[in-house]
């Protein structure tokens, strides 16, 4: 049989929301934790790999809710940049790299809501029956859109060629049918995606329960992209699984969420860097405008600030990798410092949302987020208090040991520093306070 993996001391955050305790060990078998609390009599601490978490923090393993593993970057030193050096062979290689790189960061489960062709899915798998290590990936297809939508880029005689994260859509027919066609290669979910800035509502309510319907039909959830008060008041009648930004809704729209028990993605971290690297870069670089986006991150903080009140369950993501200036494995905990430090949530509460709640993004509800006896085992120690500083989750310069399910990660293995400024990459993790080597 396997060696057990077992963590002796330190403090034990569960996801739970129960108060930070006093660990005596952490019991690993297999996939699954076997047990929390005292020693079990039988165990043989010298059988076993037993690792010494004092002085330390214990918590489930972090879930971002938004990530993009596959829109090409970071762009590699050498790499061609024109579109016709694209293609999905190297994408996919780069991705596979990306998520290694948040593994490392202690984040052990992502939501990829849109990629190009079937990268995500691809890396997912790949993970999954042990090519590579990588956190848990659950991700949609390319996100169908009608003209008009994010993501409709070209000219209407160019459409969305196959590199593009977007698939145009021109009938309610052709929405239906795309779902069925990323159903047969394997997507977990569909993403939809209204127009970029919510300013006005490119998909009918009618449009949104057809792709509803399908997916549903075939056990595929539906995300949709919808800053927009009316888009998000459709997408909640037209009953989507979850709705990602939701920031122009008004009061009446999220009500009407949380009439439906729909969960909001806000990812106010990708404004937040938008504002935050707009003003050290300038506009010209971030080529967004920056103004626009502090007014909806304020409405994000508003709807953070009302969700509790609401009833609306908040996902906790990032958008990481939908831009050069999202890295990967640096900003995935940046929502939960973000609820922290304007949305008046607890750094427990924060926690909570980015483990045992974000489980929802990854369908994995009551098998990942929490360390309980039962549960998948994805676990992360800390060498700094997250309740104490909520940023120590980030960028994984606090952790001392990451483990996914039931493994243990070599967080000094390999270089995954490709796509970064010398100066930007993370030093090597000091080593584990090993008792027995594993
Ligand atoms: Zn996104």
């Amino acid at each position: 049989m396997a060696k057990r993996v077992i963590l002796r001391n330190g403090t034990l955050i569960d996801g739970s929301g129960a108060p930070a305790a006093r660990n005596d060990a952490l019991v690993i078998e297999g996939n699954r934790i076997k047990s929390v609390g005292p020693l079990p009599p039988d165990i043989r601490l010298e059988e076993e790999t037993v690792i010494d978490a004092s002085g330390q923090w214990i918590l489930p393993g972090l879930i971002d809710a938004h990530v993009h593993l596959s829109y090409g970057y970071p762009a590699v030193r050498g790499e061609g940049r024109g579109r016709g050096n694209t293609r999905p062979e190297f994408n996919t290689l780069r991705a596979a790299r990306s998520a290694q790189r948040v593994l490392h960061s202690g984040v052990t489960g992502i939501c990829v809501p849109g990629g190009t062709w079937f990268t995500d899915v691809a890396v997912r798998d790949a993970v999954r029956l042990g090519l590579m290590e990588g956190p848990r990936i659950h991700c949609a297809g390319r996100m169908l859109i009608t003209y008009g939508c994010i993501e409709d880029d070209e000219p209407s005689w160019v459409g969305t060629p196959d590199h593009s994260v977007g698939v145009l859509c021109d009938s309610r027919d052709a929405l239906v049918n795309e779902v069925r066609r990323q159903s047969k290669h394997g997507v977990n979910f569909i993403k939809m995606a209204d127009s970029r800035s919510g300013e006005s509502q490119m998909l009918a309510q009618e449009d949104i329960a057809a792709v509803v319907a399908e997916a549903h039909r075939r056990n595929l959830r539906v995300a949709i992209h919808s800053r927009g008060a009316g888009s998000t008041r459709a997408a909640a009648e037209a009953g989507v699984d979850w709705i990602i930004h939701a920031d122009l809704a008004t009061e009446a729209d999220l009500e009407a969420v949380a009439k439906r028990g729909i969960p909001i993605a806000p990812t106010a971290t990708f404004l937040a860097t938008v504002i935050e690297e707009g003003d050290r870069l300038g506009p010209d670089q971030v080529q967004l405008d920056i103004n626009r986006m502090k007014r909806h991150f304020d409405n994000l903080v508003t709807l953070m600030q009302r969700a509790k009140e609401l009833g609306i369950k908040l996902l906790c993501g990032t958008d990481s990798g939908n831009n050069p200036f999202m890295p990967f494995g640096e900003k995935h905990a940046k929502e939960a410092e973000i609820l922290v430090r304007y949305g008046g949530w607890s750094p427990m509460e924060a926690i909570c949302a980015m483990t045992k709640g974000n489980a929802f993004a990854l369908a994995l509800e009551g098998e990942v987020g929490e360390v309980k006896a039962g549960k998948l085992a994805d676990v992360i120690v800390l060498k700094r208090d997250p309740l104490a500083d909520i940023t120590v989750l980030q960028g994984g310069r606090h952790l001392a040991c990451v483990i996914k399910d039931g493994k243990l990660v070599d967080l000094g293995e390999g270089d995954l520093s490709f796509g970064r400024a010398a100066s930007e990459r993370p030093r090597s993790a000091a080593p584990l306070n090993m008792i027995s080597s594993p």
